[in-house]
C-alpha cells in the first residue's frame, strides 16, 4: 500500500463554486426548516447559527428537533438536479489520473452522506479513480462531520494512514483545512475561487483568501486544483 494518502473534499472543491450547487442546496436547507414549521425568519437564523455551531445544518436539526438524517439527505442533496449542474469534467479526470499510485491512494473526503457523495463523483467521471471515500455516515447517531477532530481521526483510521505527515488535504473550507493543520496533516491546500460566491449555512458569501497569512500556518492557497501538481509535485507522475 502506498504511504502518501491524498483527500480531495468533493462539492465546491472538484468543481466550481460557480456551478451554484451551494445555492441551490442552501435553499433546499430552508426549505426543509419551513417545511418542518419554522417561519422564513427563524429558518434563515436556525440554518446560519446550526451551520456555524456544528458544521452542517443538519446536525442542530437532529440535536435539537430530533430530524431524520435520511429523510433531510433525500429532500436536500438527494434532490438537487445536479446532472444539470455538473458534467464530466476529463481536465480533472486527467490531474488525478495523473497522481502515482506506487506513491499516493486517493480518497474523497466529504461532509455530505455517502449517495451525494457517489453521484457527484460519477457525474464527474472520477469515481473510477477514487480508493475511498469518507463520508458523514447519518445512520449513526451523533456521527462527526469537518472540522471536528474526531472526523480527521477516522479518515486517517479508514484509509490506514497511521502517519498524519503522510496525508494531502484539499478542500474549499478554509476552517477544514486549518483543522487538518492543526492535527498535524503534512499537505493542505485552501481551493479558494476568489471573486467568485458561494452559500455557507444559508448566507451568500464572496470567496477570498489570504495566501501570505494562511502559509503562515502551512496551508498552501490555490485558485485551480491543477496548482496542485506545482505544490505536491511528489505525488505525482513525472512527466518529464
Ligand atoms: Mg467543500
Amino acid at each position: 500500500m502506498p504511504e502518501k494518502c491524498i483527500f480531495l473534499d468533493i462539492d465546491n472543491t472538484l468543481y466550481s463554486a460557480g456551478t451554484g450547487i451551494s445555492a441551490a442546496m442552501g435553499k433546499k436547507i430552508h426549505e426543509y426548516f419551513v417545511n418542518f414549521g419554522f417561519d422564513e425568519a427563524e429558518a434563515t437564523e436556525l440554518h446560519l447559527k446550526y451551520y456555524t455551531q456544528y458544521g452542517l445544518a443538519l446536525r442542530g436539526l437532529i440535536m435539537h428537533h430530533n430530524v431524520d438524517p435520511v429523510d433531510f439527505d433525500k429532500k436536500c442533496d438527494g434532490s438537487l438536479p445536479l446532472e444539470d449542474l455538473i458534467k464530466p469534467n476529463p481536465r480533472l479526470r486527467t490531474l488525478i489520473s495523473d497522481i502515482d499510485r506506487t506513491k499516493a491512494s486517493v480518497w474523497a473526503l466529504t461532509n455530505a452522506y455517502r449517495p451525494h457523495a457517489e453521484r457527484v463523483l460519477r457525474i464527474l467521471n472520477v469515481d473510477d479513480l477514487i480508493d475511498g471515500l469518507i463520508f458523514c455516515d447519518y445512520q449513526q447517531p451523533n456521527f462527526v462531520c469537518k472540522p471536528d477532530a474526531q472526523y480527521y481521526h477516522q479518515a486517517l483510521a479508514k484509509a490506514q494512514v497511521s502517519d498524519p505527515s503522510n496525508c494531502y488535504f484539499v478542500d474549499d473550507s478554509r476552517l477544514n483545512v486549518k483543522a487538518a493543520r492543526a492535527l498535524g496533516w503534512g499537505h493542505v491546500a485552501h481551493f479558494c475561487e476568489t471573486g467568485l460566491v458561494h452559500v455557507e449555512g444559508g448566507k451568500v458569501k464572496e470567496i477570498s483568501g489570504d495566501r501570505q497569512v494562511e502559509a503562515m500556518s502551512g496551508i498552501d492557497v490555490i485558485t485551480d486544483l491543477e496548482e496542485l501538481r506545482k505544490i505536491w509535485p511528489e505525488v505525482f507522475i513525472s512527466l518529464s
